[in-house]
């Protein structure tokens, strides 16, 4: 997820101190639960059960694919986007809806035929000519333009299409992918993806995974990206700006590639360097790494206040320092490969992400992860760290707020401690594992975390998860 420069005094305070892989039949399960027929007919719903967005995803089907062919003259800021979904009905469908904000649609077909569509809000409801059979194979083909820009989460920040002086900043967690493309938009929903970028010839387009070409002509260049591991929608960027490129392939084979607005190039190479080095110690502790490319997109966005682990590739709205840049790395392995089921679970990327920064500061000289977390237990029980429990936060207002962060690490912490090292390790290597390019619910984690380790410690995770208040000294 992202990580809040500018929101709480713990980020500074972190800063400074500083499995069986779901398998794709139990996500069908999962969508299919969540869209019933309802007694007008097979129709999928418009979201997919998350109690803290019912709008976002979409049952009754599954996205295998998407090919974004897209347009952006950041002059005007004017968009064009052709949208090509392959998917997969996971139930009989006569009507079945995307989640697409704003943009204006000028042409929609299923399989090549002309399809009946309407808006409403954000939800685009697709009739189909022919009703779709359930374990069809189908293709969505959506043409479309505008002017994009965010939307405003329920905490008031911004995500989605964010317009920049150069040209956009794109980060869609945890809604705004629908601002650029038309989507199943939520996790639990992952799918492959094609992007092909079409900008003026001194801006540079970056998106997901691997660059497989670029073509000028006409005074506008064309960049064609490949993200091949299945990534949520909301992980998808194409980032658009004046940018220096540095490409170059680590020594374990993998593909770097970093896009950096010059204005924050100074402070950013020498964080940026270090991405191999912490890719490497990374996988050391959470197994391979998941994707086959990375790099970093630095862009020059001061109304943003945040950067997000864009798949394979983190998007930062200003030079990173080098515990967000470990935070959003962790995210590849925590977040963007172990994807979650329900927003609710948010702890799972953030608590983990956050407890990357405190290892790696551990290891690298820095103070030790005990030390930062005696530091936070040490306020008192009005403090907003105590605010909420991280494993329910209560709305999708306080999915980015401070206890999911720092009380999600402290229970890592605490996990730690009741374990060993030498558990907690294989703990979270066995969950990255069994759950790599799937997902993972909070339940499964603790029924792992008992396993691995062989200690009844469910109780403990419970209390520092759902427990209301500052739990008492473990
Ligand atoms: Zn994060």
């Amino acid at each position: 997820m992202r990580h809040p420069r500018s929101r709480t005094t713990t980020t500074t305070l972190l800063r400074r101190e500083a499995v069986a892989a779901i398998v794709p039949v139990a996500v069908a399960a999962l969508l299919i639960a969540a869209g019933p027929a309802t007694a007008a007919g097979p129709t999928g719903t418009s979201g997919v059960g998350d109690p803290y967005f019912p709008l976002a995803g979409n049952g009754g089907y599954h996205v295998t694919h998407y090919g974004l062919t897209l347009g952006y003259d950041p002059g005007s800021r004017h968009l064009t986007g052709t949208a090509v979904l392959t998917a997969r009905a996971t139930q009989r469908l006569t009507r079945f809806d995307l989640d697409f904000n704003g943009l204006k649609v000028t042409g929609l077909t299923v399989d090549h035929v002309k399809a009946a569509y309407k808006r409403d809000g954000q939800e685009l409801v697709i009739t189909p000519k022919r009703a779709l059979r359930k374990g069809e194979r189908f293709r969505v083909t959506v043409t479309y333009n505008g002017t994009p820009g965010p939307v405003t989460d329920p905490d008031g920040s911004l995500d989605g299409w964010i317009p920049t002086d150069d040209g956009a900043f794109v980060a869609g967690e945890p809604q705004g992918a629908m601002t650029w493309f038309p989507a199943n938009n939520h996790p639990l929903d992952k799918s492959a993806y094609d992007f092909a970028i079409t900008v003026p010839k001194d801006r540079v387009a970056v998106a997901n995974g691997v660059l497989l070409g670029r073509r000028t002509a006409n005074g506008k260049t064309t960049f064609r990206w490949r993200q091949t591991e299945p990534m949520a929608a909301y992980l998808a960027t194409a980032t658009v700006g004046k940018f220096q490129v540095k490409q170059y392939t680590t020594r374990d084979g993998l593909k770097v590639y970093d896009a950096v607005d010059p204005r924050e190039a100074t402070a950013a190479a020498p964080v940026l360097n270090k991405l191999p080095s912490v890719l490497e110690w990374e996988s050391k502790l959470f197994g391979p790494y998941p994707f086959r490319a990375a790099g970093s997109i630095v862009d020059h966005a001061p109304n943003v206040g945040y950067a997000l682990e864009t798949q394979s590739r983190p998007v930062y709205d200003s030079a990173p320092d080098l515990s967000t840049l470990v935070h959003e790395s962790a995210h590849q392995w925590f977040g963007d490969s172990v994807s979650l089921t329900s927003w609710k679970d948010i702890w799972l990327n953030e608590g983990f992400a956050t407890y990357a920064e405190w290892l790696y500061a551990e290891q690298h000289g820095g103070d030790t992860a005990q030390k930062t977390f005696d530091a936070l237990y040490a306020r008192p029980a009005t403090d907003g760290l105590w605010a909420f429990p991280p494993g329910d936060p209560g709305s999708g207002a306080h999915i980015f707020d401070t206890p999911v962060y720092a009380r999600g690490a402290m229970t890592l912490h605490v996990l730690r401690t009741a374990v060993g090292d030498r558990a907690f390790l294989r703990i979270l290597r066995a969950w990255a594992a069994q759950h790599r390019y799937g997902h993972g619910t909070t339940a499964q984690f603790e029924r792992l975390a008992e396993r691995e380790s062989g200690k009844n410690v469910g109780p403990l995770l419970q209390t520092w998860l759902y427990g209301k208040g500052k739990p008492a000294k473990p």
